[in-house]
């Protein structure tokens, strides 16, 4: 008796242990929360953003910028980054117990940082910088302020991103596993169910999908019409869910989805932790053509065989009924607090349902290798990693846009979407003159425009993702627009000199200020197209000579010119 009970608790040990779900386990004390606020998050770590899952916890400031920003833990500043969008200004701190706390969007540094910030912009002579600082320089104590919250980079409003990183690895970890935590009683919430018809071919925006309402039971979720489903041969299920922290609070990631078939696990995904060059595999984790076609996200319950994403279990998620009879299906998902929802309902094989071998077309690139394709006018290259899924490759030329300099050229299709970039060129369609060879850009029929080279009447690039593409030219300079220089040039009321700054197509590339003939630091917010100098003890009362210098991606200048009194 005795035996068998021991023998049942060692099992139910490891049997914890082996869920997928978490991995690891993480010191609870060892960090405290970088702000002195109430902890309130508007981001969660693993929500769902454009291109990404999100990498930290969004701490909320109150709608305003200027909190103290506090070391998490001892240890030093390994890192310091300033960023025209991304984090802004950001610094990194190295703990000793092997993981790396990152600050981003701050409004200001503390006086030890800022100087080695500004120094390095003047050394290197530009507003971007990004260099690592050794355990000698900055040392830091837990509590010690390091900075004050704000709104830079790529940041919608003032708040904190936080991130706790494996110093080793560079993964980023859920923080909330460190103790970091935010009160939550409320369980996640299923929305809808998916059902989609594999049948052994790659899944694809053709795959097709069925919606299965879903409504809350006793605790529970079910089909809100209770009947068996009848399943494809080869089935994929997905799901709606997500989480909220407060009945009525905004919406939030999961923590985990779990998948079972007659109680044995066939899917799992967790957000415990992930590496940034897999985090684009988000358009592989969801239904990227619902996604793209009505907004909505289905966190799909099979894994692609070309997702890098390690968050899964060991099974793919794939449901190839076998027999007749009825079988259970239950979704467990949970929040990082630990609350937990769960759906279940009954599938049976569709018999009318068949296995298909092979790709329909002839022309089929492999998830796993490399793929080409060329015609007399075009030429792309993918790499082995760019695709999730096998597809069979197609191509159209369509007719030229006015003002461009080639046919437009659809490279498959824009709501299949890729992990990495390819490289494509475009043959141009007749001479270009030599002067604007250098101004030759390839851009898509969304907007976007690349990095392009000129080479020998072809426009090489680049390019992060299918669509439909064409060669233009850019040889319009930037405009530049002050905002703060007062008609009599008179600025010894004003703090800072403040500009306009926007160009039309390959987007700003460089800007250089100089006062009296020495480079000083502008400042540039990319979201509002707005540049700054903040006057300093450098310049003093008196008459000056400004000339700033705006650049774009296709080396075309503007400057502006001016005197102005301090
Ligand atoms: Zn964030």
């Amino acid at each position: 008796m005795r035996l068998s009970f021991l023998f049942l608790l060692c099992f139910s040990f490891v049997y914890t242990q082996a869920q997928p779900y978490k991995a690891n386990t993480y010191p609870k004390e060892d960090f405290r929360y970088p702000l002195d606020l109430v902890p309130s998050i508007a981001g969660s770590f693993g929500d769902l953003r454009p291109n990404h899952f999100h990498s930290g916890m969004d701490f909320r400031t109150n709608q305003r910028e200027g909190y103290p920003i506090f070391a998490v833990s001892d240890g030093y500043i390994a890192r310091l980054r300033v960023q025209i969008g991304g984090f802004g200004q950001a610094f990194y701190i190295n703990h000793p117990n092997g993981y790396t706390s990152v600050y981003a969007h701050l409004s200001a540094y503390a006086p030890s940082l800022a100087q080695k910030v500004k120094s390095a912009q003047y050394n290197l002579k530009q507003f971007e910088v990004d260099f690592p600082l050794d355990s000698s320089q900055i040392v830091v104590k837990k509590g010690q302020v390091i900075g004050w919250s704000g709104n830079t980079g790529s940041s919608g409003g003032p708040h904190l991103h936080f991130e706790l990183r494996d110093t080793q690895t560079e993964e980023i970890i859920n923080p909330q596993l460190f103790g970091l935590t935010i009160p939550d009683k409320v369980n996640p919430e299923f929305k809808t169910l998916y059902v989609y018809a594999l049948n052994g071919l790659p899944f694809s925006e053709k795959t097709s999908k069925k919606a299965l309402p879903l409504v809350a039971s006793k605790g529970e979720y079910i089909l809100n019409t209770p009947k068996t489903i009848l399943l494809p041969a080869d089935a994929g299920l997905g799901i709606i869910a997500l989480d909220r922290t407060s009945p009525q609070g905004a919406f939030h990631g999961l923590y985990s989805i779990e998948l079972s078939l007659d109680e044995q696990v066939i899917y799992t995904a967790s957000w415990e932790r992930f590496s940034f060059d897999h985090t684009k595999a988000i358009n592989s984790h969801l239904d990227y053509f619902a996604l793209k076609t009505s907004g909505i996200s289905i966190h799909k319950s099979f894994v692609d065989p070309g997702n890098p994403l390690q968050i899964y279990g060991e099974n793919n998620g794939h449901i190839q009924l076998k027999d007749d009879r009825i079988h259970q299906i239950r979704y467990t998902i949970t929040d990082v607090a630990g609350n937990s929802s769960t759906l279940s309902f009954k599938v049976q094989r569709d018999p009318t349902s068949s296995i298909q071998k092979v790709l329909a077309k002839e022309n089929i690139f492999y998830a796993s290798q490399d793929n080409s394709f060329s015609n007399a006018a075009v030429q792309l290259s993918l790499p082995k990693g760019t695709l999730y899924n096998d597809i069979g490759f197609e191509y159209a030329a369509t007719a030229k846009l006015a003002g461009s300099y080639s046919q437009q050229h659809r490279i498959y299709r824009a709501s299949t979407p890729i992990h990495q970039a390819y490289t494509l060129s475009i043959k141009v369609d007749g001479p270009i003159p030599e002067k604007l060879q250098a101004k030759t850009l390839i851009k898509d029929t969304k907007g976007t425009s690349y990095e392009s080279s000129y080479q020998n009447g072809w426009v090489n690039a680049k390019v992060k993702s299918f669509g439909t593409f064409y060669v233009t030219i850019d040889s319009v300079a930037p405009t530049i627009t002050p905002i703060t220089l007062s008609k009599n040039k008179i600025m010894t009321e004003k703090t800072k000199l403040v500009f306009k700054i926007a160009d039309q197509l390959s987007g700003i590339g460089k800007f250089n200020g100089t006062i009296d003939g020495q480079w000083v630091l502008f400042e540039y917010d990319q979201k509002t197209g707005t540049l700054w100098h903040t006057f300093d003890e450098g310049t003093k009362a008196g008459e000056h000579q400004l000339e700033l210098e705006i650049t774009d991606k296709k080396e075309n200048k503007s400057t502006f010119k001016t005197t102005f009194i301090r």
